[in-house]
Formats: C-alpha cells, sequence, structure tokens
C-alpha cells in the first residue's frame, strides 16, 4: 500500500471522485497541515475514512527514537515498508526548527569518513518517503513550526535526482516552506548542480568540499577520481551565475589531514573564487574511520585562517554526537547500548 505522500493532490482527487470537491480539501488539509494521519482527520466521514485507511499506509515505522542536548536533538530509526532502513533527525533551535532527511538508504559514493557511506547502498527513497519524514518531525515539533529541511541525512539527494527535486517542490507547494529554508548538500555531482540550477528553485546548496586539494580529495572522496576539483569548481560556477544563489561549502576537520596551513590555504583560494561560504564541521567520530578529529584549538585557529583571508566561515556545533545523529554518524547503528535516552514515539 502506498503512503499518502506519495500522492499529488490531483492523484487524491481522482482517489475521491464522486465526494464532493471539499472533501479532497479537508483530506489535504489534515496530511499536509496538519500532519494527521487518515484516521485522524476528524472533519471527514467515519466511513471515508475507513476507505482512505485501507487505500493508504504510513511509508515509516519507528525502530528507535532516542534523544540528546537535553531534547533539542531527536534521531528515528525508521523501517520501510521492505525492511530498508533509514534516519531522521529533528533539531531545535531558538530561532529555528530543522529537520535533517534522508534521500537514500545507505548510500553508494563510499566517502572514507563517514558512517553511510562506510555501510553501502541499499536503495533510493521515494518522494513520499522523504516527505513522510518531513511531516513526521513536523508533527514531533509539536507547537513549534518546522521552518528548515536539510537534505543531509543518509545518502546523495542529487544520486535521487528526480525525487530530491520532487520532494522540494511539493515542500514548497503543499506546506508552503520557502525554498530559501530548503538545503540539499551534494557530495560534488557535477552535471546533476548543472542541472538543478535550472530548475529554478531558489534552495541553498550546500557542496561537500572537504579538501581542495585533487590528491586528497580522491582518498576521501571517490567521486573526485570522476568529477575532480576543476569540474566540480565549473558546475559551481555555472550554479552561482545561473541562481545568484550564494555557495556553501562543507569541510569536515580531520586531523592532520585537511586541516594543515596548505590545506587552509588552498581552501580560501578555492572558496574566494567563487564567493562561497564556508561552514567548517568538527569531524564526527565513525567505526570504519579511525583517524581523528582536529581538536577545538584548531579548529578555531583554521576558522580566524579563513576569517584573514576574507571568507565568511562558520563552525557547525556537534548536535547529536551522543546518539549517532551527527553528521556523517548515520548508519542504522540501533543505539541500545548507547548513552542515549529512549523515549517514546509520537
Ligand atoms: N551525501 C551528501 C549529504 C549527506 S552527508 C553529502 O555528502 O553532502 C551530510 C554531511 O555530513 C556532508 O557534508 C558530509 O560530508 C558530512 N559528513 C560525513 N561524514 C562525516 C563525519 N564523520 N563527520 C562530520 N561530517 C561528516
Ligand atoms: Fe554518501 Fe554524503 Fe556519506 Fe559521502 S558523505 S558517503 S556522499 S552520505
Amino acid at each position: 500500500m502506498p503512503s499518502a505522500y506519495e500522492y499529488t493532490k490531483e492523484e487524491l482527487a481522482e482517489l475521491l471522485a464522486g465526494e464532493p470537491r471539499y472533501r479532497v480539501d479537508q483530506v489535504w488539509r489534515g496530511l499536509w497541515t496538519e500532519g494527521q494521519r487518515i484516521d485522524e482527520i476528524t472533519t471527514i466521514p467515519r466511513a471515508l475514512r475507513a476507505r482512505l485507511g485501507e487505500a493508504f499506509a504510513p511509508s515509516l515505522e519507528v525502530v528507535n527514537d532516542v534523544q540528546s542536548d537535553q531534547g533539542a536533538t531527536r534521531k528515528w530509526v525508521f523501517r520501510l515498508a521492505d525492511g530498508a532502513t533509514i534516519e531522521t533527525v529533528l533539531m531545535g533551535y531558538d530561532d529555528r526548527v530543522t529537520v535533517c532527511v534522508s534521500s537514500q538508504a545507505g548510500c553508494a559514493m563510499g566517502c572514507t569518513f563517514c558512517a553511510t557511506g562506510q555501510a553501502g547502498f541499499t536503495r533510493h527513497l521515494t518522494a513520499g518517503e522523504v516527505l513522510e519524514q518531513v511531516m513526521f518531525a513536523a508533527r514531533a515539533a509539536g507547537p513549534r513550526r518546522l521552518s528548515n529541511v536539510v537534505f543531509m541525512g543518509m545518502g546523495e539527494p542529487l544520486a535521487n535526482y528526480k525525487v530530491t527535486v520532487d520532494a522540494v517542490k511539493r515542500l514548497h507547494e503543499y506546506r508552503g516552506m520557502s525554498a530559501r529554508h530548503l538545503t540539499v548538500s551534494t557530495v560534488g555531482v557535477a552535471p546533476a548542480i548543472e542541472r538543478l540550477a535550472q530548475e529554478g528553485l531558489p534552495l541553498t546548496l550546500a557542496v561537500s568540499l572537504h579538501s581542495a586539494n585533487n590528491a586528497t580529495r580522491d582518498q576521501l572522496v571517490p567521486l573526485n577520481r570522476r568529477y575532480p576539483l576543476e569540474r566540480l569548481h565549473e558546475a559551481c560556477v555555472n550554479w552561482v551565475a545561473t541562481t545568484s544563489r550564494r555557495l556553501s561549502f562543507e569541510w569536515a576537520l580531520i586531523d592532520g589531514v585537511n586541516d594543515t596551513d596548505q590545506a587552509l590555504d588552498e581552501l580560501a583560494d578555492y572558496a574566494n573564487s567563487l564567493r562561497a561560504h564556508v561552514n567548517l564541521i568538527p569531524l564526527n567520530p565513525t567505526p570504519g574511520y579511525l583517524v581523528r578529529g582536529t581538536s577545538a584549538q584548531r579548529v578555531r585557529s583554521f576558522r580566524d585562517g579563513l576569517e584573514a583571508q576574507g571568507i565568511n566561515v562558520t563552525v557547525r556545533n556537534t548536535r547529536g554526537r551522543s546518539i549517532d545523529a551527527a553528521c556523517g554518524q548515520l548508519a542504522n547503528v540501533t543505539n541500545a547500548k548507547r548513552r542515549s535516552i529512549p523515549v517514546r514515539s509520537a
């Protein structure tokens, strides 16, 4: 059975042919504005609820639900209908509520320092599976309105291109989310960046750079062998020229690998040539990569060094580390043995 979130409004209207038109709006409002399950949409008659309840089934089943940062970060492991598992992370800040969604179960890109990459690829998600993660999180956010969606969970969103673009468009249309509050993070699939630029969506693009030196980047991000830094640069120039949107680079700081003075200068040149923002991420530990993250002191001096070269730079906090919910840690290890606090599901 499909998830109701796979359906466009037109498809839902077809399913409800014969019912008064306002029923479509009521169901739609329940699903997309209220984030309700079919059986909770009490504005429609019980018989219709029962009929829709037989046509649709949620695609996500909670198998683990943990939180950290005094409840401000919450991670779910969901089982999909075919048994594949994915993870979704909700983060509350003073000024915004952000959900980090998965676009694939696993990832085929094989970045060495990333837990998802270490675990390999299972399959692409459908648009409904991506959207249901957002709606599940919106509901869990309770009275606070979910304001931002980042495609930074498991998977490479631009390797699941159509689904990612479809999900972005529907969040904009159906949830009224500003595309500016939607961020797609890519490891650097150059042709897909150029294609995305043509979509006319004012979303934020984050490119996971990690090294501005081909020899080092080849080791960290195997896709660099296919689209080396020069090719990625072309795609980034194209993105900025076509969309007039600021680009941001993500850089997971790894001790002795990409936190040297030379690495800093290479990054400064690359970022300056594109007027890109840099987001430094202290490396989060993963089981398959036994290299340390950069010390807090070096993270600060690296940041200062970039600023001194005119770069706009931020250091990402390490939200969710204790529950393996931080960047690059999503790999479906159940947290039973970890220092996490189980909570009831929403
Ligand atoms: N596949 C996409 C989006 C998912 S990864 C991408 O690579 O951009 C989300 C972010 O987490 C990326 O910037 C990725 O490089 C980063 N990341 C992966 N492993 C990490 C780790 N161990 N520590 C810190 N960041 C990591
Ligand atoms: Fe995939 Fe991104 Fe992890 Fe690389 S960093 S393996 S692209 S999820």
